[in-house]
């Protein structure tokens, strides 16, 4: 069984090749941009029954064009504006299926020189990493800032930009070998504000809440940023020091939630959450950042592509599973269980016990129980332990642009 993987690495760009890493990134936000465009005159134009454009038709045109209108396109290699207008694509289908669930989307934007992330991709050519260097086409050699050692196949390198440091990321195929699911059993994951997740075998992982601690850093940090004249050299070097601070905390955020759900996919043949609303949750304004620190999605997210890598099966309650307000000993279900109690009292068996535990004991009640197929038929949330390897690859792939591996 193969699996893609996210395997992440600081580069340490020499002078000239800092300076054709801009050239990229430029092309490739010209050619998002170029493509933004065109679709959205397309879409004016549209009659009825006429249609849409797409990431092919659009890099065929920009082809065209690219001899007379942009020959500088030339200096650059010619995935970056193909991946680019790829992306784009991408974004567009995004934007459909939320919308097509009822969720609230928006359409993609243009991008600003210095205000998105500078960012570009290959996919052809020599990709290969070469222990303290790696080679990308058009620019050769680039030194790294640990040694890179890949295993599999290189479907596609991307680099990004964060203040004054660069990245690539390769989406790699590994060839894993067919695992069994762990010998731990099954384990009910309540997910929350207070704590990241309490497990039914009692152990808790803690919320770190960088951003709380981090706040007033922020701010201060922002502040200084308005203050500062437009396009003066310290305006940008403001912006960068922004930009690290939210980096920072980035990263203190996906440590914490890789290390928890790597965990539980490497020790739990079985692992049951519960379907959250997070969308639904951001939009409390009480709530809202207090979920946005935890990551809950994205909790969810990784949990189930590790599931998928090490065997594991990931199980989601339904939505209205009573999960907080029912009793973990007798199954008495109370009728209001408000976020401020802790503590979960039951009025008909006398049980005391924490809220989180109470919740997760519950959760764990749900693998055996007839609950178990309703959720197994959610093909998507559900995945069976052997899926066909080809709609398996989709969905790994789905999950790369954010899945690095903790
Ligand atoms: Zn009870």
């Amino acid at each position: 069984m193969t699996v893609n993987r996210a395997r992440r690495f600081e580069l340490k760009p020499n002078n000239v090749q800092q300076t054709h890493f801009a050239k990229c990134a430029g092309v490739a936000r010209f050619a998002w941009n170029w493509a933004l465009d065109e679709r959205q005159r397309l879409y004016r134009e549209k009659q009825d029954n006429e249609r849409f454009t797409n990431a092919i038709e659009q890099h065929r045109h920009l082809n065209v064009l690219k001899k007379t209108e942009f020959p500088w396109m030339y200096e650059v290699s010619k995935c970056i504006p193909q991946e680019a207008i790829r992306n784009l694509d991408a974004a567009y289908a995004l934007y459909s299926r939320a919308r097509n669930a009822g969720r609230k989307a928006r359409l993609p934007r243009f991008k600003k020189k210095g205000r998105s992330h500078d960012a570009f991709a290959f996919t052809t050519g020599a990709i290969r990493t070469e222990g303290t260097h790696i080679v990308l086409p058009r620019i050769g050699r680039i030194r790294v800032k640990e040694p890179a050692v890949l295993t599999g196949r290189i479907l596609r390198a991307t680099v990004t930009r964060v203040a004054d440091r660069w990245f690539v990321s390769f989406a790699v195929e590994e060839e894993v070998v067919n695992r069994t699911s762990p010998a731990g059993c099954a384990v009910g994951v309540d997910l929350g504000v207070s704590h990241m997740a309490t497990l039914s075998d009692g152990r808790v992982f803690e919320n770190l809440r960088p951003s709380r601690s981090s706040y007033r850093k922020l701010r201060r940090l922002a502040k200084e940023l308005h203050r500062r004249n437009r396009g003066s050299n310290n305006r940008k070097k403001s912006a960068d020091k922004l930009a690290k601070a939210y980096w920072h905390i980035g990263n203190i955020r996906r440590d914490a939630l890789h290390k928890a759900t790597t965990q539980l996919a490497k020790n739990h043949g079985e692992i049951i959450i519960e379907d959250l609303n997070v969308q639904g949750m951001v939009r409390n304004r009480n709530l809202a950042r207090a979920i946005s620190d935890v990551g809950l999605g994205e909790f969810r997210r990784q949990l189930e592509y590790k599931c998928r890598w090490y065997g594991s099966r990931l199980v989601v309650a339904p939505r209205f599973y009573p999960s907080t307000k029912r009793c973990s000993s007798c199954g008495h279900v109370k009728d209001e269980m408000p976020l401020s109690e802790r503590t979960y009292e039951c009025e008909s068996c006398g049980l005391v016990l924490d809220r989180d535990l109470n919740a997760a004991l519950n959760l764990v009640a749900v693998s055996s129980t007839e609950t178990l197929n309703a959720c197994e038929d959610m093909a998507s949330t559900a995945p069976a332990r052997a899926p066909r390897a080809g709609s398996m690859k989709q969905e790994v792939n789905a999950a790369i642009p954010h899945g690095i591996d903790g």
